[in-house]
């Protein structure tokens, strides 16, 4: 499987060190035919607004929104949560989203008092382990579509959600060095999506 990691701004080697960990060919990708030569996507976290604009600048941003519309899995985190999002609350005047997953997203959602934190969460994948969630200036979740399931919640505010294809946090497994959200990713979102398209 090879998974590109959208290469325009954030944290994209972080992604891609914890990809390679789980098994995977990951590639940096932000050209067309860098894009169209994937099996699945992951957005790093970063800065949404910036994302959406550069994307727009490299002439990407109708194909990842195609590409995503059409099924192939991704994941996004944290600024790749709201990109993924039907919808953004507090977003910036003219903000887009690439859209995908049936989720309103409020942006900085924490507040400025816990700008950044860290919290040990429980994650719905079967384990008992709790997971160290890394959150910098974080989303969270306000609303989700009925094809949604919630993973991850704090303070019943959802913070890792996904669907059929796609897979969201508002923290930043990335930057752990805990690669269980990247495998999550892998075996349980990607790998049974391709496998049904074959
Ligand atoms: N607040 C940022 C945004 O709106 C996201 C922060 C992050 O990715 N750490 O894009």
């Amino acid at each position: 499987m090879k998974v590109g990691v959208l290469a325009l701004q954030g944290d994209v080697r972080e992604h891609i060190s914890s990809l390679i960990a789980c098994g995977v060919d990951a590639v940096p990708v932000r050209r067309e035919s860098e894009i169209q030569s994937i099996d699945a996507l992951v957005i790093p976290g970063g800065e949404s607004t910036t994302i959406a604009q550069l994307s727009e600048v490299f002439g990407i941003y109708d194909l990842l929104r195609e590409r995503i519309a059409s099924g192939t899995p991704v994941y996004g985190s944290c600024a790749g949560m709201i990109l993924l999002a039907a919808e953004i609350l507090d977003a910036k005047v003219g903000q887009k989203s690439f859209g995908g997953l049936d989720i309103s997203v409020r942006r900085n959602a924490f507040g400025r008092q816990v700008d950044s934190f860290e919290s040990d969460i429980e994650f719905a994948d079967g384990s008992q382990e709790l997971i160290r969630a890394v959150f910098i200036r974080a989303p969270w979740v306000e609303k989700v579509g009925n094809e949604v399931q919630v993973l991850a919640s704090i303070n019943s505010h959802p913070v890792a959600v996904r669907s059929h294809t796609a897979l969201a946090t508002s923290f930043h497994p990335e930057l752990t060095g805990d690669h269980r959200i990247h495998r999550y990713f892998i075996e349980h979102v990607a790998r049974p999506a391709l496998e049904k398209v074959k």
